[in-house]
């Protein structure tokens, strides 16, 4: 008795915690910086954490009442009906959901290469198959409609980051109205906003208005500083609502997520200092860090270390495959106290992304890492 072939599943790889990075080199948890999971430096909202010890004593009941009131709260903040709100075990869970609403067994989806591991697994997990668009690092991975449809070919569901992990770069409204536009009636473009708080254009929510093919993702784990409780939903066209009863897990997101998610949506203040900080910390790597760097909308910034690491050190690019010069510079880093994203699981093994910290955090983390590339 054995599992069914699992061979051309992957396995997700998660930037590396604390403790186990502590554990790893006998150093106190309390001396590491962790930027490597886009994680907010503040922690969760005060606010949601008191709600969470409030609800503890509560946490053997189902949820009901508590999911009820986020989706209407949600619905409310978007405009939309409350059947159009998916909430689900973060937005990991909304991505299953959208995948087991559409994918019959066969059908494939179009994901983002580099891009977020995630679209590719659920979609397998649900019996599809996955083809990839390009992002051009010659082009700066700009994001725009040339690219994703140069690689569509009448895919179910097309994935979109805006801002996109690991680069930052996102989607002008222009160019998902025109993907949108462009692909099949079958076609679902699903537009992934889970750092979509960290910049000031417009959401793609305004599109799921007014068609039936656009559906939006967004987290509780990043700006929210919720990432431990999972929480994530998405926004639906109408004509979807009905799906999720039909596909969700029962009771979907828990008891103490939804009273922490309703606690955090009313703390703006949380959220504010969360935003700026990040704002800052993209600045100061830009201007401060000794590698190039990708502008960016999100929480966080791509470095190339590769071409500053071969000029100085040419034995690093020789090594060994396994091992390029992002791995080398984040082990490096991390010897140091510093946890950083290197990019290789991404196909960029040129590269680390760097999590904005607080300021301390980001100094710290800036001057570490001028000092591993100039050694
Ligand atoms: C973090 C992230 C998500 C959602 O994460 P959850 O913790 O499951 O809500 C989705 N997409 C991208 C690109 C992310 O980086």
């Amino acid at each position: 008795m054995e599992p069914r072939d699992l061979s051309s599943h992957t396995v997700y790889q998660a930037g590396r915690g604390i403790e186990e990075v502590a554990r790893e080199l006998g150093l106190d948890p309390d001396d590491l910086v962790k930027l490597a999971s886009n994680e907010n430096p503040f922690g969760p909202s005060p606010a949601a954490v008191e709600a969470i010890r409030e609800t503890a004593a509560s946490a053997s009941s189902y949820p009901k009442a508590s999911h009820a009131d986020l989706t209407e709260e949600l619905a409310d903040e978007w405009g939309v009906s409350p059947a159009q709100i998916w909430l689900g075990n973060g937005g990991d869970g909304v991505l299953d959901y959208l995948a087991r609403a559409t994918l019959e067994p066969g059908d494939e989806v179009l994901v983002p290469d580099p891009g977020f591991a995630y679209y590719g697994m659920s979609a397998r997990f649900h019996h599809g198959e996955v083809a990839e668009y390009h992002l051009s690092k010659d082009e700066g991975f700009a994001l725009n409609s040339e690219t994703v449809l140069a690689d569509y070919s009448g895919q179910r569901i097309v994935h979109l980051t805006s801002p996109h992990n690991p680069t930052g770069k996102r989607f002008e409204l222009d160019a998902v109205e025109e993907i949108a536009d462009e692909t099949g009636d079958d076609t679902l473009v699903v537009v992934d906003e889970a750092y979509g708080e960290f910049h000031d254009g417009p959401s793609a929510v305004e599109l799921v208005d007014e068609r039936d093919d656009v559906a939006v993702l967004r987290t509780f784990s990043k700006v929210h500083g919720l990432a431990g409780v999972r929480l994530g939903y998405g926004v639906v066209p109408e004509e979807w609502a009905d799906a999720y009863a039909r596909v969700n897990t029962p009771f979907a997101a828990s008891e103490i997520a939804c009273r922490a998610g309703l606690a955090a949506l009313d703390d703006d203040d949380h959220a504010e200092k969360t935003v700026e900080t990040a704002a800052w910390a993209r600045e100061y790597m830009y201007e401060h860090l000794d590698a190039p760097t990708w502008e960016s909308n999100a929480n966080f910034v791509l470095a190339e270390v590769g071409d500053v690491l071969e000029s100085s050190d040419s034995r690093a690019s020789q090594n060994s495959e396994s091992s390029g010069p992002a791995s080398e510079v984040a082990d490096e880093l991390q010897r140091r106290g510093v946890i950083v994203r290197d990019c290789s699981s991404f196909g960029l093994p040129e590269c680390i992304r760097i999590t904005c910290g607080t300021k301390d955090e980001t100094r710290r983390a800036v001057s570490e890492l001028n000092e591993v590339l100039s050694s």
